[in-house]
């Protein structure tokens, strides 16, 4: 199955967990020296492998391909760049934009047999996943992610907007990507029962 196809299959099994509503959410993976990340404005349930666009190290479309890469493309490259994944998986999930407005400075994450999902401990292992403002600029945004990315932490939430998560291989940016929404889903669930009156 080619890089392309990989990609498609990736974008519809995100979308049938509804975190790529609308037209939201894009998916990108190395590819040699490039990317290949979704096309701008596409309804993710349909995604085809020719809808993957390729683009350079800065974000920046390869001539000639009668697509427009996703405007978030260049967020993707600078994870993959920057932070040297081999995948980046950015999604709207509902649970992440929900966390971040919980805890603005940070997602704290611990003692939930999850937490292996995201390469961490399941016992006494405290884990802060970043939040960052979000901005319409796409470079501006780019470093924020970077400058707050934690190396033990394969992703950043951007408030108010959604999640970025990372990895070595698209399967494990999915992965990853399940394990986050189900974290800040259960931290919110616990924050509410632990409240008086929760
Ligand atoms: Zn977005």
């Amino acid at each position: 199955m080619s890089t392309a196809e990989d990609l498609a299959r990736a974008s519809r099994r995100l979308y049938s967990l509804g975190w790529m509503r609308g037209t939201s959410g894009n998916v990108s993976v190395r590819e040699g020296d490039d990317i290949l990340v979704t096309a701008s404005g596409i309804d993710k349930s349909a995604v085809e492998a020719s809808d993957a666009v390729l683009i350079d190290a800065y974000g920046v479309a390869l001539p000639n391909q009668g697509r427009w890469p996703s405007a978030e493309a260049p967020v993707h490259a600078a994870v993959i760049t920057e932070a040297g994944a081999g995948a980046v998986v950015h999604v709207h999930s509902l649970a992440a934009v929900e966390a971040a407005s919980r805890w603005p400075e940070g997602v704290p994450l611990v003692d939930v047999e999850q937490l292996k999902g995201i390469g961490r401990g399941a016992h006494g292992d405290t884990v802060v996943v970043p939040v960052v403002a979000n901005s319409q600029d796409m470079a501006d945004l780019s470093a924020r992610i970077l400058a707050a990315r934690d190396p033990g932490v394969p992703g950043v939430i951007v408030a108010e907007h959604g999640l970025y998560a990372w990895g070595d291989s698209l399967s494990q940016a999915i992965d990853r990507t399940e394990s986050f929404d189900w974290l800040f889903d259960h931290a919110l669930r616990l924050d509410r029962l632990q409240r008086p009156g929760g």
